[in-house]
C-alpha cells in the first residue's frame, strides 16, 4: 500500500494501546452511562464538576483535527449524545468541551467532549 493511503487509514484503526480504545474494548474498566453503536459515554477518573462524563467516539480518532468531512455525521451524533446525557444527568446549564492538541491541554489521543455539569462554570476557562 502506498505510504499516503496508510496513513490516511492508520488514524482510523483500533489502537493496541489506546486508553480509550481500551475503555471501548472493555480492558480497562470505566463507569459507562450510555453505549450505542458509535459512541461511548463515561464518568472522568478525576471529575472537576459534580457531574463529569467523557463523549467519545468508539471508532478511534486522534483528536477533532484528526476528522475528515466524512465524520460529520459521527460528530454530530456524538454532540446528541451528549445532549440526551445532560438531560439524563438533569442538567439545564452545562459545557461540553474538546481539548486538541497539548496546547489546549489535551492529555489522551483519542477525541472525547466533556460534558460538565451541576457547579457554576466560569467563563473564560484558563
Ligand atoms: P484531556 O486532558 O485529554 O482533555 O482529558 C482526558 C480526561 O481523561 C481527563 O479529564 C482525565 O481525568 C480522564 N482520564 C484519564 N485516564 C482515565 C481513565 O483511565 N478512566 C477515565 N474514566 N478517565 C480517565
Ligand atoms: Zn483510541
Amino acid at each position: 500500500m502506498p505510504g499516503g493511503a496508510y496513513n490516511d487509514i492508520l488514524p482510523k484503526l483500533p489502537m493496541a494501546d489506546c486508553l480509550f480504545c481500551r475503555i471501548v474494548r472493555r480492558e480497562i474498566p470505566a463507569q459507562i452511562v450510555h453505549e450505542d453503536e458509535q459512541a461511548l459515554v463515561f464518568k472522568d477518573i478525576t471529575p472537576q464538576a459534580p457531574t463529569h462524563l467523557l463523549v467519545i467516539p468508539k471508532k478511534h480518532l486522534g483528536s477533532l483535527s484528526a476528522s475528515t468531512d466524512g465524520d460529520a455525521p459521527l460528530l454530530g451524533h456524538l454532540q446528541r449524545v451528549a445532549s440526551r446525557a445532560a438531560e439524563s444527568a438533569k442538567l439545564s446549564s452545562f459545557r461540553l468541551v474538546t481539548n486538541n492538541g497539548k496546547g489546549a491541554g489535551q492529555s489522551v489521543d483519542h477525541l472525547h467532549y466533556h460534558l460538565l455539569g451541576g457547579r457554576p462554570l466560569e467563563w473564560p476557562p484558563g
